[in-house]
């Protein structure tokens, strides 16, 4: 059984992608799209035309001397529609939702044969999924990155919500009610686990600097004769080559003992080349204790994937060259890997530029775009999906697993700054709930080099279980 889906003629390339998207990968569906020269859009099925869902068609509408341009944003008040006028029962997080694209006042219509929509959910799924606003807006952080609060997401309080995966929801009720014989893809849950190795070991005690530094710190600021003991026999481990001692390379180890309990595989993402010298690690792939670590993480059956470095997310030369050393090091240590996925290390993310790039060099997946300054769905969904490339108009073979937790997000005092409360381990906790009910992934970064106090641990084993 096939649903039809007759759109107006305008933007086919964009459309096909969300409807493959939505219909095809999420829901699994059959579908067939017909440009016609209607101005909203039916989905009918075949063989049975009687029955009809209808919606807004707004985004898709845009002319073409507006697209991609400001004039094309949702209006900065997203206006909200009460779900339960449909009468049906849907999953979502709340009956109320957003309307990005659609009405401006949402009201549905249901007659038990027809539907009417109040939302355009094929352009607001598609401004969500490809980033549409952050080729608009533009508005950076210290690190040129969009920040969350310039989102529409944040601005309208739906960043802590999967909304494409709502919408999705409401589209499945609808179709199900008409059409109960048609059957969706089953989505089982998962966690994704992740580490980026910024410092897979502690750089601040190789150099006499690094060290006078730590040792100002545990006796001026610290007081802790103790804490200078242990940095001076840290330093001198070091300076051996020993690093049997060092809690960052330890915490990799407890990392993988602690996921492998409760059944969780673990992504860890290695920096190969540096593109700042202030901000990437201060590691190299040629180092023996480096390729030990890596040989250790997939022995143990966990991935190895890359963290690309600060200013590659602009140089598709630099992300060529850091794929390369990474496959050479796992070819050196005869690894061998189907795929390689990546995150870009600061989250440093052009929608115009980092997705081509990472395609264009070969990365199977991406997991960097949550927003650095707040936890939640920066693409509206908990779910991986191909990626768009707004600018050739092309979907491509790279996939984003969405990033949703980012342990610094909510625990940093530069970003959330909730610190180790209750507070921050229910918001913490509220993520990995409803990602669970929609059956989608929970992508967790928690860096090694962010196991220093007891309350790391303990929340960390909370959220992976
Ligand atoms: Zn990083």
């Amino acid at each position: 059984m096939t649903l039809i889906i007759e759109t107006p003629e305008s933007m086919t390339k964009e459309r096909n992608y969300i409807l493959q998207t939505l219909l095809g990968e999420f829901l699994g569906l059959e579908w067939v799209h017909h440009p016609t020269s209607r101005q909203d859009i039916k989905i009918t099925q075949s063989g049975n035309v009687a029955a009809s869902i209808s919606l807004p068609d707004v985004l898709f509408s845009t002319s073409e001397n507006k697209w991609l341009d400001s004039a094309s944003l949702p209006i900065s008040s997203s206006p909200l529609w009460d779900t339960d006028d449909l009468g049906l029962d849907i999953l979502l997080v709340k009956s109320v939702v957003p309307v990005i694209y659609g009405d401006q006042e949402p009201v549905s219509r249901n007659n038990g044969r027809n539907m009417y929509l109040p939302v355009d959910i094929f352009g607001s799924a598609f401004f969500m999924l490809t980033r549409y606003e952050e080729l608009i807006v533009t508005d950076q952080d210290d690190h040129d990155r969009f920040p969350a609060t310039a989102s529409s997401a944040y601005q309208n309080n739906y960043l802590d919500r999967p909304i494409v995966d709502e919408y999705v929801e409401i589209l499945w009720a609808c179709i199900s009610e008409l059409w109960p014989d048609i059957i969706r893809k089953r989505r089982v849950p998962k966690k994704l686990i992740s580490c980026d190795l910024d410092r897979p070991f502690d750089c601040s005690v190789a150099t006499i600097k690094g060290v006078s530094r730590r040792l100002a710190k545990d006796i001026v600021r610290d007081k802790s004769p103790r804490q200078a003991l242990d940095t001076i026999l840290t330093s001198y481990h070091r300076w051996r080559h020993d690093y049997s001692s060092d809690e960052y390379l330890q915490a990799v180890d407890w990392i993988m003992d602690a996921n492998e309990k409760v059944g969780n595989k673990v992504a860890f993402y290695f920096i190969t080349k540096h593109s700042h010298h202030g901000y990437d690690g201060c590691y190299s792939m040629t180092q023996s204790v480096i390729r030990g670590l890596m040989r250790r993480i997939v022995n143990r059956g966990h991935e190895v994937g890359l963290h690309a470095s600060y200013n590659s997310y602009r140089n598709l030369d630099q992300i060529n060259c850091e794929l390369g050393e990474l496959k050479q090091a796992l070819a050196n240590e005869s690894i061998a890997v189907d795929e390689i996925g990546s995150r870009q290390h600061y989250l440093r993310w052009s929608t115009a530029i980092t997705p081509r790039y990472l395609d264009a060099a070969g990365v199977s997946y991406d997991s960097s775009l949550a927003y650095a300054d707040r936890p939640g769905f920066r693409c509206g969904t908990c779910h991986s999906f191909r990626m768009y490339d707004l600018k050739s108009r092309k979907t491509l073979t790279l996939r984003e697993k969405p990033l949703i937790l980012m342990e610094c997000s909510v625990l940093g005092e530069q970003y959330m700054g909730l610190g180790y409360s209750d507070d921050a381990l229910q918001l913490m906790k509220s993520y990995r709930d409803v990602c669970e009910q929609f059956g989608g992934d929970f992508t967790l970064l928690w860096h090694n080099s962010h196991f220093e106090s007891a309350k790391d641990r303990e929340f960390y084993l909370q959220l992976i279980s």
